[in-house]
């Protein structure tokens, strides 16, 4: 038996970042188990738990683990243990596991590059509609069109960094 106090140790919300989660100034984050556009996953570090008033996920970081990549207790156990290193088996992960788990992190780490730079374009987008609302404002509709036309785009970038 994995002993789990260690796991229990670890800063929930950190431990979440690290698997891609990104929490607002508001301590929400979308939540990684439904699309939502509206925040509603939060943590309760006291507890050291995790959950989400959109789905009702909720748990600990082996829950999330499990949960996230589809693995056993005992699996989502040794991913943490690798993960944090916290040293907690002492077998020696076979080069397969390793290469796994590397290519995980690697994946995990040009998503979060990606979502970042999607979310860049989008906040410009966001930035150049505000702009021409305000002069559709002074010139009657003229502009309307223009502006649904950023609305849909906006929609578009956010429904494909939510759907992924
Ligand atoms: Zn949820």
């Amino acid at each position: 038996m994995i002993d789990t106090s260690k796991i229990h140790d670890l800063d929930i919300r950190e431990a979440l970042e690290f698997y891609g989660v990104e929490f607002k100034h508001n301590g929400f984050a979308r939540c990684p188990f439904h699309s939502e556009k509206t925040a509603s996953f939060n943590t309760d570090e006291k507890k050291n738990l995790y959950f989400c008033f959109g789905c009702g996920a909720g748990g600990d970081l082996i829950s999330f683990v499990r949960q996230m990549y589809g693995l056993t207790f005992a699996q989502a156990c040794n991913k943490i243990d690798n993960d944090f290193m916290l040293g907690l088996t002492s077998r020696k992960l076979t080069y397969a596991e390793q290469k796994q788990i590397a290519d995980e992190r690697k994946i995990t780490e040009s998503m979060r590059a990606w979502r970042a730079e999607e979310k860049a374009k989008i906040d410009k987008l966001i930035d150049r509609r505000r702009k021409i609302f305000k002069i559709s404002i002074q010139n009657g509709d003229r502009y309307q069109s223009l502006v649904d036309k950023l609305d849909y785009e906006i929609d578009l970038r956010l429904s494909r960094i939510e759907t992924i």
